[in-house]
């Protein structure tokens, strides 16, 4: 035999070799994938990972049945942004989802839809709002989904944060199932399942708030466990888990003082960026095995087409890690420029939200051989074998090596960046207020220019003013402005000029009903962001309250101009003109309102008085009858409507409603 022929029948066993490994392509019944997205999970809480916690044991079982990645890495530590790489199999430098608010591009490989025209039935089904495409955060999200499980809202005043803007891991995981009935068994299908409850705040249902009452993350992580068991468990019941192929991953990691960090976005440390990785290939190939390579989430869409049989497109810049299934020496594969001497892949993040949310420098990092390279003002090399915590930067120390990690990243950068959108979206303002609502921190300024990326302060030297400022939008959020007041003049102490900070600090005070006090920093925030709807609205209310209803009405007319399906700017522009005595438009911004929300109770309220005042009584009865029907309990529902009645000479029913009211009204004040 030749040497050639030898050489090509090696190449062939080793071929075959890999080949009964994966599903063949020309495989009658193609591969059944499930696809487990679990937000904001530490490496450190997996029993699978080393935890001796015991919150997981449901993953746990899943892993000893799995091939486990003990060294992966997100590439961005922002759920959507994290989310795209994971779909797409691209980096975000390349996918530009990390501008947050461009849509996902027809022109990138993506995972579903791959899978979709492969006669997949695909579905997804997620629990929170910066997933759901029609919100800012994630448009494009649905692309090659049959179905797309969101339909999240904004909260509103006193609304459940589990009926609007999230959804538990148990309802995500009851549609799903509900989805799954019937149709599993004849059609393969590929599932993606996203799970947010560890995301913050931290806040388990019983039993587990009370059984973790001293960690509620970890609370969280035990729940999600618990839902993800039921999950599996149907899956054997109907006879699909053996089969399919089932990857758990989370988006990004999470710290918890780490480095001065709280929660995730702002650093590129192992805390957000190292993230738990296992993949279950079918007929338990894969049981017991554990990779101790580096990889990264970009390389988890082409493990999944290669598993299913199914070719990735050259587009997709990660790489299939199924040859951990097939190599047995590792060591002697060569260096590339993606990889370091035994397949260790060197692994790109970035994050520009310091940046984006604050105007200080974005960072980039680099993790090759030994060392984790950041790019920042003051750079960092740390040698992750010897600190693995990441507590002494050598950078000052090995100039040389911190050069060419240096070098190293940049080419990497450059050679993978480019892809489908050139440039950074303009976001709209109303864009740009949801991203701030969903957490995604925004400075309305539109500065995410590439000529802009890592320019400004140390993010390193700010993180106290982050959290300060993350705490702060997490009390307003709940509600709890008294709370969030001193925070906030804290950060502003420190930095004038953050526009939501200024905002925020305007908006706490007025829900307090310190009008007078909000004036200058709602003034600051309207100076800082002309384009925000919500500024001009806050700013208008506490002039209104504070008597000046003409420079109320100029604020208020903004606002709706930049948002005008707002139910809420439209009654609150209504009542500024009914002040200065405007009637035909304090009427039709009224009734704007109620053609928008014909709920809204105020709306209802002032409208049927309005109406009431000006001789059209027969008119305003119906609005003064919704209003008491949508709040029994208030007395000025029952005045109003008793006044009408009176103009309409139905005493009876007038002097009921009257003794209504007073009877509330005594009830009210003692
Ligand atoms: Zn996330």
């Amino acid at each position: 035999m030749s040497l050639g022929r030898r050489f090509l029948q090696a190449l062939v066993l080793c071929v075959l070799a890999s080949k009964a490994l994966v599903a063949s392509s020309a495989s009658p019944t193609p591969t059944t994938i499930v696809l487990i997205t679990v937000d904001t999970t530490r490496t450190d809480r997996m029993g699978f990972m080393g935890s001796h916690l015991g919150l997981t044991p449901s993953l746990d079982a899943l892993a000893r049945q799995s091939l486990v990645f003990s060294k992966a890495y997100a590439h961005v530590p922002l759920t959507t942004p994290s989310h795209a790489t994971i779909l797409t199999g691209t980096y975000p430098q390349f996918n530009h989802l990390g501008d947050l608010g461009a849509p996902l591009s027809k022109d990138l490989p993506d995972l579903p839809e791959i899978l979709q025209k492969r006669g997949y039935r695909t579905a997804a089904f997620v629990g929170s709002q910066v997933l759901d495409p029609k919100s800012a955060a994630a448009p494009g999200f649905d692309r090659g989904f049959d179905i797309y499980d969101a339909g999240f809202h904004r909260r509103r005043s006193g609304e459940d944060r589990y009926s609007s803007e999230e959804r538990r891991a148990a309802t995500v995981v009851d549609h799903a199932l509900a989805w799954l009935k019937g149709k599993a068994r004849t059609t393969p299908f590929f599932l993606w399942i996203h799970v947010y409850d560890p995301h913050d705040p931290y806040d388990p249902p019983e039993p587990f708030k009370t059984k973790y009452v001293a960690a509620p993350y970890d609370g969280e992580i035990a729940y999600v466990d618990s839902a993800l068991g039921r999950l599996f468990a149907t899956l054997k019941a109907q006879g699909i888990y053996d089969r399919a192929i089932i990857a758990v991953v989370a988006d990004h990691g999470e710290a918890f003082g780490e480095h001065g960090e709280e929660s995730h976005g702002f650093f590129l440390y192992d805390e957000t960026v190292h993230v738990p990785l296992l993949i279950k290939l079918p007929n338990e190939r894969s049981a017991g095995r554990r990779v101790d390579a580096r990889v990264g989430l970009v390389d988890v869409a082409p493990t999944l087409l290669e598993v299913a049989g199914i070719p990735a497109p050259v587009s997709m810049q990660g790489v299939s890690l199924v040859r951990w299934l097939t190599e047995t020496d590792r060591t002697r594969e060569r260096a590339t420029e993606s990889s370091d001497p035994g397949g260790d892949r060197r692994i790109y993040s970035e994050t520009d939200y310091p940046h984006r949310s604050f105007g200080w420098s974005s960072l980039r990092s680099l993790r090759s051989g030994k060392y984790l390279y950041i790019d920042a003002p003051h750079r960092e090399l740390y040698d992750e074998v010897a600190d693995p915590e990441a507590l002494h930067n050598l950078a000052d120390t090995s100039n040389g090596v911190a050069d060419t990690m240096h070098a190293q990243l940049d080419a990497f950068r450059h050679k993978t960046s480019g892809g489908a959108t050139a440039a950074a979206p303009s976001l709209s303002p109303e864009q740009a207020e949801q991203l701030q609502a969903l957490g995604y921190l925004t400075a309305a300024s539109n500065s995410t220019g590439k000529e802009a990326i890592q320019k400004g302060a140390d993010p390193k030297d700010k993180i106290q003013i982050a959290n300060l400022l993350h705490h702060a939008v997490l009390a307003t959020e709940e509600e709890r402005y008294a709370e969030a007041v001193p925070l906030l003049q804290r950060v502003l102490k420190e930095e004038p000029m953050i526009a939501l900070a200024n905002l925020e600090l305007g908006r706490s005070l007025n829900s307090l009903g310190d009008f007078a006090q909000a004036l200058p920093w709602l003034h600051k925030a309207v100076e800082l962001t002309p384009n925000s709807g919500r500024a001009h609205y806050e700013l208008g209310v506490a002039l209104g309250a504070t008597g000046d209803w003409r420079a109320s009405v100029v604020q208020l007319e903004a606002a709706v101009a930049r948002a005008p399906d707002s139910d809420d700017l439209h009654f609150h522009l209504g009542m500024a003109y009914d002040e200065l005595g405007q009637m035909p438009e304090a009427e039709k911004d009224f009734r704007d309102a109620l053609r928008i929300n014909p709920a809204h109770y105020r709306a209802n309220l002032f409208l049927g008085r309005l109406l009431g005042m000006h001789n059209n009584p027969a008119a305003a009865l119906t609005y003064l009858q919704r209003a008491v029907k949508l709040e029994p309990k208030s007395p000025d529902a029952h005045k109003f409507l008793a006044n009408v009645y009176t103009e309409l000479g139905r005493e009876q029913e007038a002097s009921r409603e009257r003794d209504e009211a007073e009877r509330l009204r005594r009830q009210v004040a003692p």
